[in-house]
């Protein structure tokens, strides 16, 4: 198997052929610096015209200009620098997780998960579970950990939301040109596209694989669409999420079964298996197999395979966790267990949800019975989850069920605003405060930033942000269809001098988009005051098959078109990981409201307090063990038929009360110093623990380390 980058670019002169392996590794996109030598190669036009993607810009660059970079005394100096960086960085042997244990080269973690948010460049995400595996993949990079990731190749991952002039999402899927992103499919020693075959019923089904480079590490991600597959077969990457059981069904399998086999054609055999969420759990069915094959017994060969998985569980919202019907398990399964020496009904009971056992094959019972590591992502999720799950557990006590947390985290280099780490960070918290975030002492130096610093800092983020917001909206006007309620409601009105709120995500319905506008009044009040005024802006996509959602969206796009609110709410299009960069930087406030406790930990928080934006959210999540008084706010949900009145009284009165307050009191140099106050214990809190670093950290010391030795958690069985 190979592949030849530099292929790709074939006029790259020799003096600088290595930029045609850094722009497939998306190590650029948590380095600056290279992300810097593109644009510098490029120039900022040039960038900016393709979506940041480096792939892309160097395809559409005039040989003459790469031939000029490669005579450019100023270019190559800064060629050579980023370029020594970069390969220091590529080290096998390099970073904390080799100081930790032994024989780290012998061992590998396969990481399996159903999408990845790593860089707008590459859209195979949805939301937060892909973003939590994206920052997973950068962190284990920076640590040395040898993980290697598993996923799909979707075609048209990407949905370009478009609302129309009453408020419909209406957006189209726009098809990733694979051809200009940082992926590479991998070829067969004659240059064929390597094709691994996956069991499906009797028949087969292929898969072309493509590598992501993420620093050290890579990423396989799976795709059906090739010739050799049925029509059928070769829709089964399609599309993230598909709603069809029986094509869902076989997506799963794909990723289980098909990401073992991909592995394993590349030679890999990896010492754990760990499970983001329970899509891509047959994969232990496929390791299972292999045992047998190799003529362990069945008993011997589950047991061996489930001291070396971890299962991370990601939601309490029941539809999150598939169930397949019996029937259609019967008719993938059927034969693929008898070969193993497993009977159908040993195999349906390892699924059965003994509370529900009618709702058919359940993904999350199954890997919870077949892993001895299992996680929750936060504190306060794993209370929900003991709840969901202890029947599987009948003759323990609450306290000793062997299910344990790991919290969620962010990888710092991807969320931190550039100039507020590159500048103002160095200068007060030391050079190194980006290698050493994880040491809580460095964050004790926040009280280092003058006020006045940090204040201007965020004010240029705040207004860079609502550049950006008008800079689309003018965009949009250019378009013969757009009327001038559909500008208003885009944000041309906002003011970078008001108090801003951010709430941007997915428009699930226990996400409750719509809970600040409940009381129209009270909230008109408190947006329209003279003096004290105050803004929101709203970002967020519906599933494209989701009616519900998309309503809930038009009711947001409504207030922001309102009169009423004077165009002090806005909806802004297309929230992806670019648009959330500027959001979680830019606003003052980040309001957090799911209808608790269905919000396992979420982490577009953690990213605003990293940057300075205070978050007010209902106690769930994170937030239940992140909040300490003085970081941002925090209220209980309420219970009973009006419970979403209540919580969204709540929230006007911490407004009313605390927020506007706080933010209009300033200096006489105009600084708000209580304010500024709650910026830095925001920042103090989440920099040093809610990030992948000590994230990554904790999966290794939990669960890393006793699966490469083959033992059971501390708290299993
Ligand atoms: C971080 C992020 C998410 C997840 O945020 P939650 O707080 O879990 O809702 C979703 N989408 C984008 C674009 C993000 O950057």
């Amino acid at each position: 198997m190979h592949y030849r980058p530099r292929d790709k670019f074939a006029n790259l002169p020799d003096r600088i052929a290595d930029l045609g392996d850094l722009a497939y590794n998306l190590w650029w996109s948590w380095h600056p610096e290279g992300r810097e030598l593109f644009m510098m190669l490029g120039g900022r036009a040039a960038w900016s015209r393709s979506g940041h993607n480096p792939v892309k810009m160097m395809h559409e660059l005039d040989d003459g200009i790469l031939k000029l970079a490669s005579l450019d005394p100023r270019f190559l100096r800064y060629y050579d620098a980023v370029m020594a960086r970069f390969l220091g960085d590529m080290d096998p042997a390099g970073g904390w997780f080799h100081s930790e244990i032994a024989d780290p080269r012998e061992h590998s973690i396969a990481y399996f998960s159903a999408e990845y948010g790593l860089h707008h460049a590459l859209p195979v995400y949805a939301g937060g579970l892909g973003f939590l595996a994206g920052d997973y993949l950068k962190e284990s990079s920076d640590l040395g950990v040898p993980s290697v990731g598993v996923g799909f190749m979707y075609p048209e991952g990407y949905l370009l939301q478009r609302i129309t002039p009453d408020g419909w999402q209406a957006g189209a899927c726009e098809r990733l040109d694979r051809e200009n992103a940082p992926v590479r499919r991998l070829r067969d020693d004659d240059g064929n596209p390597l094709l691994v075959d996956i069991p499906l019923l009797d028949s087969h089904i292929y898969v072309e694989v493509w590598k992501v480079q993420v620093g050290r590490n890579d990423l396989y991600l799976m795709d059906t669409a090739v010739d050799a597959n049925d029509p059928w077969d070769r829709t089964i990457s399609d599309r993230l999420y598909t709603g069809d059981p029986e094509q869902r069904l076989r997506q799963e399998i794909v990723l289980g079964i098909g990401g073992v086999r991909i592995l394993k054609a590349m030679g890999i055999n990896p010492s754990v298996l760990h499970l983001n969420e329970g899509h891509p759990a047959f994969a232990i069915l496929e390791r299972i197999r292999e045992k047998v094959e190799g003529g362990m017994n069945l008993q011997e060969a589950e047991e061996e395979v489930r001291r070396r998985t971890v299962f991370t569980t990601h939601t309490p919202v029941p539809a999150g966790h598939d169930k397949f019907p019996f029937p259609l398990m019967e008719k993938y399964f059927g034969s693929y267990i008898q070969k193993i020496g497993m009977s159908q009904r040993e195999f349906f009971e390892l699924g059965i949800d003994p509370r529900d056992p009618a709702s058919g094959f359940n993904m999350t019972a199954f890997a919870l019975r077949m892993s001895d590591h299992r996680n929750c992502v936060s504190r306060r999720h794993l209370e929900v989850t003991r709840e969901m799950w202890r029947h599987l557990w009948p003759d323990l006590d609450e306290e000793d069920l062997p299910l344990d947390y790991v919290t969620n985290g962010i990888h710092v280099p991807t969320w931190i605003d550039r100039r507020l780490g590159n500048v103002t960070f160095i200068k007060y918290l030391g050079r190194d405060w980006l290698e050493k975030h994880d040491n809580a002492s460095i964050w004790e130096l926040i009280d280092e930033i003058p006020d006045d610093v940090l204040w201007r800092q965020h004010s240029r983020m705040k207004r860079s942000l609502i550049n950006k917001i008008n800079d689309r909206a003018r965009d949009k006007w250019k378009d013969p269809e757009s009327d001038s309620r559909t500008i208003i409601a885009f944000g041309t009105l906002l003011d970078p001098q008001v108090l801003t709120l951010g709430f941007a995500r997915r428009f699930a319905s226990y996400k409750r988009a719509t809970l600040l506008l409940r009381d129209y009044e009270r909230l008109q009040k408190i947006l329209t005051d003279p003096r004290h005024p105050v803004q929101i802006i709203f970002a967020g996509k519906a599933h494209p098959d989701d009616q519900q959602s998309k309503l809930i969206l038009q009711q947001v796009y409504n207030a922001a078109a309102d009169k009423r609110f004077q165009g002090r709410i806005a909806f802004v299009e297309d929230y992806d990981q670019y648009l959330a960069q500027y959001l979680v930087h830019g606003v003052d406030v980040w309001v957090n409201n799911p209808r608790p406790p269905m919000e396992a930990s979420g982490t577009s928080g953690m990213k605003a307090s990293l940057n300075g934006v205070p978050q007010l959210s209902v106690f769930d999540g994170w937030w239940s063990e992140g909040y300490n008084g003085k970081n941002g706010w925090g209220f209980e949900g309420a219970e009973g038929d009006d419970k979403d009145d209540r919580d969204a009284a709540s929230i006007y009165e911490i407004l009313e009360k605390e927020v506007v307050p706080l933010y209009y009191r300033v200096d006489d140099g105009g600084v708000p110093r209580g304010w500024v106050k709650l910026m830095k214990e925001a920042i103090r809190v989440t920099g040093p623990h809610f990030t992948s670093r000590r994230m990554v950290k904790e999966y290794t010391e939990k669960f890393y380390r006793p699966a490469l030795e083959g033992k059971v958690a501390r708290k299993a069985l």
